[in-house]
């Protein structure tokens, strides 16, 4: 068996983001245990980082073992009982995805749905919560890698509050990009992943509760169905109890702990602008290349890029050529949008001037 080799990609897609390399060095800090006494304050200081990130004082908030669809198990199984109603918004892949996981768990789930490439209107929702009776939960994707769609979370959220029901937000791609300012948008649940804005590996993923979902959790007739993702038994871990669940991921933890201490060596703010800065950058050079932008304008990530590909333009071949050439990864549509769009990621480290004039020059090469 051969050595494994270092690629050198430029990771432009839609995630992994390219990882700074003190996170790399940090994978490599010698191991202690999961009990060890420095692995404790490894633990605190990492939760203390991913409130800031996140916007939030919630007691419980922790980096579940696992990626970010992890997370969004995490949010269910520990929300939903099985027949719970639960309105699930889906304008993308990842709002199908949690559609899926919701019923998974036995809830009975309501659709509201937009074009792929718009958000979701606040009134659609409003009119499912009348129409539906006792919603306990409503869930929504704030940064839709699928389509580059940004949702709005301010009236969504009061909606769902007027209506007594609990607010799930998927910030997968959002948190660490744009704010995602979990209190001040009164979510109850929402979770994330390493791999994307944080630009740490895949891994682990970020996960806060209010207090109301916490209560919610408590209530519950029936067991998380989950017995590995169940938040009652995991925050007897991450708290002060230390009782031991699960054997934690100690080199992923300490890739995290060194990504939000380098996000927040920056600064939240400076972090968000440079984002923005380079999103609308690479979208004008787009645009003025002639090329459509696949979400609609007003509701644009800045970390993530949709755009038509011409007409008869064969989208596995320059994937493929953009690779070979210039070891630049970008990702293709999914789903309805497979062959007829490409996902530019300028996610966490890889959000930077030379990325987007790079990705630009080797684009019109490809296409000459
Ligand atoms: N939600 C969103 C918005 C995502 O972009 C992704 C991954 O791309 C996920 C959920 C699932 O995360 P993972 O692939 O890390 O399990």
């Amino acid at each position: 068996m051969k050595q494994l080799q270092s690629m050198n990609r430029l990771l432009l897609g839609p995630g992994p983001s390219a990882v700074h390399p003190d996170v790399l060095k940090a994978m490599a800090t010698p191991l202690v245990g999961h009990l060890d006494p420095y692995f404790f304050e490894v633990m605190n200081g990492t939760r203390e980082m991913l409130r800031t990130v996140f916007g939030t004082k919630n007691e419980l908030t922790i980096p579940m073992s696992g990626t970010g669809s992890a997370g969004m198990e995490t949010v269910f199984v520990n929300l939903i009982e099985p027949g719970d109603k639960v309105i699930v918004c889906v304008n993308g892949v990842f709002g199908e995805r949690m559609k899926d996981v919701a019923e998974r768990c036995g809830a009975s789930v309501v659709e509201v749905t937009a074009p792929w490439g718009q958000p979701i209107d606040p009134d659609e929702i409003r009119k499912a919560l009348e129409k539906n009776g006792q919603v306990k939960l409503v869930a929504i994707v704030q940064a839709e890698t699928s389509t580059g769609v940004r949702q709005p979370l301010k009236e969504v959220s009061e909606i769902v509050h007027e209506h007594g029901a609990l607010f799930a937000v998927d910030s997968v791609t959002a948190l660490g990009g744009i704010p995602v300012d979990v209190d001040e948008n009164g979510i109850d649940a929402c979770y994330s992943g390493t791999q994307k804005c944080l630009s740490a590996p895949p891994g682990l993923s970020p996960v806060t509760m209010s207090d109301d979902a916490v209560q919610a959790i408590r209530k519950r007739k029936t067991k998380v169905q989950s017995w590995y993702l169940d938040l009652g038994m995991i925050a007897n871990y991450w708290g002060e109890d230390r009782f031991y669940h699960h054997t934690a991921p100690i080199s992923m933890v300490f890739a995290l702990h060194e990504a939000l201490r380098i996000l927040l060596n920056e600064g939240l703010e400076n972090v968000y602008k440079r984002h923005e800065d380079n999103g609308k950058l690479l979208q004008q050079e787009l645009q003025s290349a002639g090329f459509e932008l696949l979400a609609a304008e007003g509701y644009r990530l800045p970390q993530l890029t949709a755009f038509r590909l011409p007409q008869g333009l064969d989208d596995i071949r320059l994937r493929r050529e953009l690779l070979n050439l210039y070891g630049i990864e970008v990702g293709g549509g999914l789903g309805p949008l497979k062959g007829q769009i490409w996902r530019v990621g300028l996610m966490g480290h890889s959000s930077n001037l030379a990325n987007v004039r790079l990705f630009m020059g080797a684009l019109q090469d490809i296409l000459n």
